[in-house]
């Protein structure tokens, strides 16, 4: 019997940009489209488990962004304490997706082989592919190794019944994203193997990319590990919050619920 566990979108920062700057040439258009930041809670069987853990304020302050709540408040709103975190997935090591994981004390962290390669390896002596990582944010994920803190993946893994971790690449070497069983079928937290639907809809790759290959495979991958293709949860777009429900009164533009 594998369990159907509950799956919420948490939403703690927003970017507004121009459509252009999100696909590989370009958009044709060019008119605003907006990112959101979230983080992914997965909860039941006695379990909870974090898809990512976002960016703080200092690093919104330093790249641009604006930072709505720390993603523990978005937790706590939802009834879950940060401390009682059991699992930590990040998804990669961008600083949107791996900042503040020193906020879940007790939680193990789930990273790839190839992600940690990837992060400090000699691709990082490039603009092109350091940029969107914050180099205290590697270096806390390699004391966190010495801490024993941290459990690698070599590819795809059941992380528990009815969770698994799947090696997309693309976007970074590492790219992991989560499949999560619920009450509707599986349901799939894409994170940045497609940051917007249209990404993956229309097969027009996101430009910060280690490979492009990789990551145009990755939206047909999505939608096999999913039970539909609108099961898919893109990482960043903000038709997510309009999409799905609001989990309770008061929650309305911080968090919707995915299963
Ligand atoms: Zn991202």
């Amino acid at each position: 019997m594998i369990p159907a566990y509950e799956v919420y979108a948490i939403k703690y920062a927003h970017h507004a940009r121009r459509a252009g700057e999100n696909f590989i040439g370009g958009d044709p258009h060019d008119g605003p489209m907006p990112l959101d930041y979230f983080v992914w809670l997965v909860r039941g069987n006695g379990r909870a488990v974090l898809v990512d853990t976002g960016f703080s304020s200092a690093v919104a302050a330093k790249r641009g962004r604006d930072h709505l709540r720390c993603p523990t408040a978005g937790l706590r709103l939802l009834g879950t304490d940060p401390a009682e975190v059991n699992d930590v997935v990040v998804t990669h090591l961008h600083y949107d997706h791996v900042g503040n994981f020193d906020l879940f004390p007790a939680a193990t962290l789930h990273l790839q082989d190839l992600e940690m390669r990837y992060a400090t390896g000699r691709y990082m002596c490039h603009d092109c592919f350091r940029g969107a990582f914050e180099v205290e944010d590697v270096v806390g994920m390699v004391r966190r190794v010495y801490e024993g803190r941290v459990q690698f993946h070599d590819g795809d893994a059941e992380l528990m019944p009815g969770i698994s971790l799947h090696l997309i690449g693309g976007h970074t070497m590492g790219l992991q994203v989560v499949r999560v069983a619920t009450r509707r079928g599986a349901v799939v937290l894409a994170s940045d193997a497609s940051h917007f639907y249209a990404n993956m809809e229309q097969a027009r790759p996101f430009p910060i990319v280690w490979s492009v290959a990789d990551m145009v495979d990755g939206y047909r991958r999505l939608r096999e590990l999913a039970e539909s293709p609108s099961h898919v949860i893109p990482g960043h777009d903000p038709l997510v919050m309009t999409r799905y429900p609001v989990p309770a009164p008061g929650l309305e533009g911080i968090a919707v619920r995915l299963d």
